[in-house]
């Protein structure tokens, strides 16, 4: 089958600007932006409502049969969906991120979302970003970008982030659960975080917005025309 959609995959640990950039760069291209990491963070809920920990002792499979993910667009934003329930908010807090990560080592729980994720690149242009995009979900994308910062910048706009929602973690707390979750994702057994063979690297330390955006439009330009 002719591949007619163009995917551009974005790839990278915790806090490097992925979906900040990807989502300026979306509207930009007028492609949809795919936010996987939601899907991962649902889930994630998903079990810490069903009252498991980072351990999940649990049949994993059994326990998922009955987790219905969803992602919806609205007003050409992406919103997450457990059940009926949009969750979009509820999955942002620490809490959800060590849980995403825990869930997201599951072989289960990563096949369970790989179409979901392939079907959004049949049918539309689109930006989509996580852990294992141009590695394992989207082989053939055009564009591969891995985008990285050093570990302190990224744990520092995490911290502001969750300042300004209030939540009360410390910087150093933030640093060292980011550390953790890079390297939970970059040393599990299935889809480990990793730049694809013919990814380009961009760094964004000491980058704002603008500059990174640039940087990528650069990138995608080159690889497009
Ligand atoms: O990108 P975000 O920080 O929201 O991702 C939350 C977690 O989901 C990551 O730490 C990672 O464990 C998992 N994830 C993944 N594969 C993806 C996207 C996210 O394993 N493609």
């Amino acid at each position: 089958m002719l591949n007619k959609t163009v995917a551009i995959a974005i790839d990278g640990p915790a806090g490097a600007g992925k979906s900040t950039i990807a989502k300026a760069l979306a509207a930009r291209l007028d492609y949809i932006y795919v936010d996987t990491g939601a899907l991962y963070r649902s889930i994630g809920l998903a079990f810490m409502r069903k009252g498991f920990d980072r351990q999940l002792s649990c049949d994993v499979a059994k326990e998922l049969s009955d987790v219905k993910v969803d992602i919806r667009f609205i007003n050409g934003v992406q919103h997450v969906f457990l059940g009926d329930e949009d969750v979009s908010e509820a999955i942002r807090t620490p809490e959800a991120s060590m849980m995403a990560s825990a869930v997201s080592a599951k072989p289960e729980v990563r096949q369970y979302l790989l179409e979901m994720q392939r079907d959004f690149a049949r049918k539309y242009n689109c930006i989509m970003d996580g852990r294992d995009i141009g590695t394992v979900v989207l082989p053939t994308a055009q564009v591969k970008i891995f985008l990285t910062a050093s570990d302190e910048e990224r744990a520092m706009r995490r911290y502001k982030e969750l300042r300004e929602k209030g939540d009360t973690a410390t910087y150093e707390e933030v640093l060292s659960d980011m550390r953790q979750r890079d390297y939970n994702d970059s040393h599990r057994a299935i889809a480990p975080l990793k730049p694809a063979e013919d990814a380009i690297i961009a760094d964004t330390t000491g980058k704002g917005l603008e500059e990174s955006v640039l940087m990528l439009m650069s990138i995608i330009k080159e690889k497009t025309e």
